[in-house]
């Protein structure tokens, strides 16, 4: 991968959504996934690693951490533990003494990480602030061009980011809910902590995040006059509905969701109506994204 070992950047596939990689180690790479990305440098990134050994090599993991990496890994998981000296640089940390780790599942980024052998920061392929981007033409057309390289690995199985548990002092934290639903995670480690002070460290609980340009309506039992309706579940068909799954199932409307927030706001509608999502499994994960997109959370 001599584009990586340039400190160029390469569009990449993982399971969740697709990223910007770039050599976690160097702080040239780094500066440059945050330039592209107009990302805050007060928001660290997540280290992309083949495996639990290389992630023993930049996070110093407890009993807990391994617990989760060993039943969860390769996948949707990112763990948030103390980070080693000399594995990632400040800035992908954004000078915090902790480390967000991944072992990502989809088979292009694992054979990325193999080739690289060594942790790639590799946030979502999208300008700050914006769905993430769940197709390569998507990522391609947020950042095409401030990638050397960019890889084709078909639509993202999951289509929401990873979750993000911490493992610091004190109980393990649900930074942020994915498709590691809480309820897996309790089955392994018991009772989980809110956020609490951790998520300050955690900007993608920034209020305003993940969101189109038109404004999002949640709850909604149809579209508005001039609205793009998202419906999940059995609705009445017409032109300005898209559904996220009329068989209402959660997986299927958390693959769909950036894509159809992308596609209806091509439409330049007046606003974005979406109907109520479950809040049980996967549904805590998409109902996040969907309060963010809408600037719902403080
Ligand atoms: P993204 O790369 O956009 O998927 O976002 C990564 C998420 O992981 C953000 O919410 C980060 O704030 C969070 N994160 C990364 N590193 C850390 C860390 N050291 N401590 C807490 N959260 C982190
Ligand atoms: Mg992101």
């Amino acid at each position: 991968m001599r584009a990586l070992r340039e400190d160029l950047l390469v569009l990449t596939p993982t399971e969740t959504v697709y990223g910007l990689a770039g050599d976690a180690r160097s702080d040239h790479a780094v500066a440059a996934i945050y330039a592209a990305k107009d990302r805050p440098q007060f928001n660290p990134l997540i280290a992309h690693v083949a495996d639990l050994e290389a992630a023993l090599r930049i996070a110093a993991f407890d009993d807990r951490a391994l617990r989760l990496a060993e039943a969860f890994w390769p996948g949707p998981l990112t763990l948030v533990a103390p980070a080693r000296a000399g594995g990632v640089c400040d800035l992908a940390r954004a000078g915090l003494d902790t480390v967000a780790v991944r072992s990502p599942a989809h088979p292009v980024a694992m054979a990325l990480l193999k080739a690289f052998n060594g942790p790639l920061a590799a946030p979502s392929a999208n300008r700050s602030g914006r769905p993430s981007p769940t197709t390569l033409v998507a990522a391609m057309d947020e950042l095409g061009d401030k990638a050397a390289v960019a890889l084709e690995g078909g639509a993202c199985a999951v289509g929401l980011e990873s979750t993000v548990v911490s493992l610091l002092e004190g109980p393990p934290r649900l930074l942020r809910p994915g498709a590691v639903t809480r309820e897996a995670l309790v089955e392994i480690l018991g009772p989980l902590a809110d956020a609490g002070a951790d998520a300050r460290r955690s900007p993608g609980r920034l209020a305003r995040h993940y969101a189109p340009q038109a404004p999002v309506r949640l709850g909604a039992e149809g579209p508005g006059p001039g609205e793009v309706f998202l419906a999940f579940g059995p609705s009445d068909q017409g032109p300005a509905v898209m559904n996220l799954s009329p068989s209402g199932d959660l997986a299927e409307a958390a693959a769909n969701l950036f894509a159809f927030l992308r596609a209806a706001d091509a439409r330049a509608p007046v606003g974005i109506a979406v109907a109520d999502i479950p809040g049980d499994g996967l549904g805590e994960a998409i109902r996040d994204r969907l309060a963010r997109a809408a600037g719902k959370v403080g």
